[in-house]
């Protein structure tokens, strides 16, 4: 079965910062992907803007090369290639000078949709969206997609919020964090929302915890300086992980519609109880012998910023009281493996004699890799010898559920991008929801500084410090395995 794909309408997208890592590896080939796909018309374009002094074939000849590198399979299709590329044009532009602006002013084609891509440090965006506007180049129906960090703490976020809506209504402002745009992360939402099975069971009387686990190999690599001011709280915790606790947490919206999710997920955020120091474990990677620390890395001897952080999360109210959500994420561990699990409570009273093993359904939800659903149930063990129970998952893996559909669902970027085009903002967070999740961060950031708080060092290539493992055994219950 072939997937349908509705092709958005007409649009002019500028993406400024269009020859960085960000646009040459994700958004443009992304665009491609779409163009080729169907989705993306081919009266549409797509306008890279930078201070490079290029012309349009130069930033062609340098998105050709992008879509070889990163573009995946596709990339060979050379007749769509070159229908694509011929879509793009380049603006040398300089964000907080004057040239470059009457060009891109008279770029912009009345009556289709405009979008601009602020794919820069944050610290543009302020005279971007000033610019667009003395330049008369926004429309009241103009678009901007922001992206993260959006802000490293609450001021910070709250200055941002202020600076765009100088210039923008909500209604305009796409904040992406990729993660919502998850083909699995939706699923979620389908999950929960599209079945009855599942809602009965979502709350307090029937699960016993939740776990969220983002692990990655890589380390901080090339991006040490960025990563070392920031950390796996401010780069992971606040944004990403942040929303998938909401989705899994947040009352059903009465719409899948971005005004009522997103005001469930905000309720989500603001119900979060502020977390004791003892229930948040910090790690950073070590040297094992074979490369470097984290502090070699980041090129700082004396560094305490966290790569790994564990911590357990409680939800004030009706639904959730008491029980815990343990988040966790970090870098250069075991394998890469993100998921997040629902575990419920053990059964009330077992009729199965002599079987003293607790069995638990868990409902696993796979972002990476194998993305997939499953659900662990219990049965019997085949074979004589009487009422022998055993636990095994009844496993629903996209890629041979789906087959070809889901190998041509498009990635998150694609998604999100296409989204902005439509219009829809269900999968990009408001700035109310980053704000929150700010103000929930910031005391716990705040205590680490007062405290001078020193990260337990780990291993590279396994699950983070012992300390994390401790967060849930003391509790009597453990993390489920990192496993690629
Ligand atoms: P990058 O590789 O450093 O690219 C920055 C881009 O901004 C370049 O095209 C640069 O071109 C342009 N630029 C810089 N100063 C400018 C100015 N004054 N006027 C106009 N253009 C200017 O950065 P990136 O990795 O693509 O990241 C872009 C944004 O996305 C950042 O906010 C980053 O935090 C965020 N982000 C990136 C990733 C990623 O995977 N890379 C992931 C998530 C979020 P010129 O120097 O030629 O002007």
């Amino acid at each position: 079965m072939v997937s349908r794909v509705i092709p958005v309408e007409p649009f002019d997208l500028v993406i400024f910062g269009g020859t960085g890592d960000l646009a040459r590896r994700k958004i443009l080939p992304g665009l491609f992907r779409r163009f080729l796909a169907g989705q993306m018309t081919p009266d549409s374009r797509i306008i890279g803007a930078a201070r490079a002094d290029l012309d349009a074939q130069g930033y062609r000849d340098m998105i050709r090369q992008g879509i070889a590198e990163f573009g995946g399979p596709e990339s060979t299709d050379g007749d769509g290639l070159a229908q694509f590329l011929a879509r793009l044009d380049y603006v040398s532009i300089d964000a907080t000078g004057e040239a470059g602006w009457q060009q891109l002013s008279g770029l912009m084609r009345p009556g289709v949709i405009r979008a601009f891509y602020f794919s820069v440090a944050p610290a543009l965006f302020g005279a971007l969206a000033e610019r667009l506007h003395q330049h008369g180049i926004a429309d009241p129906d103009s678009r901007i997609v922001v992206e993260k960090p959006f802000g490293r703490d609450l001021d910070s976020a709250r200055a941002l919020n202020h600076t765009l809506a100088e210039h923008f209504r909500e209604g305009q402002i796409y904040r992406i964090d990729h993660y919502l745009g998850k083909e699995t992360v939706q699923n979620l939402m389908a999950v929960r929302f599209g079945n009855i099975l599942f809602e009965p069971l979502w709350n307090h009387h029937y699960v016993d915890h939740i776990q969220i686990t983002v692990a990655e190999t890589v380390g901080v690599e090339g991006r040490g300086g960025y990563y070392d001011k920031s950390g796996a709280m401010r780069d992971m915790v606040q944004n990403h992980l942040m929303q998938l606790l909401c989705l899994i947490a947040m009352e059903p919206p009465s719409l899948f519609e971005a005004g009522a999710v997103r005001d469930e997920k905000l309720k989500v955020i603001r119900a979060l109880k502020p977390i004791a120091a003892h229930h948040i474990v910090r790690g950073q990677y070590d040297s094992n012998g074979d490369g470097p620390s984290y502090r070699e890395e980041a090129d700082n001897p004396r560094s305490f910023t966290e790569s790994f952080i564990a911590l357990r999360a409680e939800i004030a109210n009706w639904r959730w009281a008491g029980v815990p959500f343990y988040l966790r994420t970090g870098k250069k561990l075991r394998a890469r493996h993100s998921e997040i699990a629902v575990v419920f409570k053990d059964l009330p009273h077992s009729i199965f004699e002599g079987d003293e093993k607790r069995h638990r359904n868990i409902l696993s939800i796979r972002l990476q890799p194998n993305e997939g659903i499953d659900l662990q149930v219990t049965i019997k063990e085949p074979g004589p010898g009487g009422m022998r129970l055993i636990d095994r998952p009844l496993d629903m893996t996209f890629a041979t559920a789906l087959g070809e559909e889901a190998a041509e669902a498009p990635d998150a970027y694609e998604r999100l991008i296409m989204d902005v085009i439509r219009g829809n903002q269900t999968l990009f967070m408001r700035g109310d929801e980053v704000e929150a999740a700010w103000a929930w961060t910031d005391p716990i950031i705040a205590g680490w500084e007062r405290r001078n708080d020193v990260p337990k060092l780990y291993d590279p290539g396994t699950s983070g410090p012992d300390d994390s493992l401790m967060l849930l055994h003391r509790e009597g219950r453990r993390w489920r395995e990192i496993r690629g």
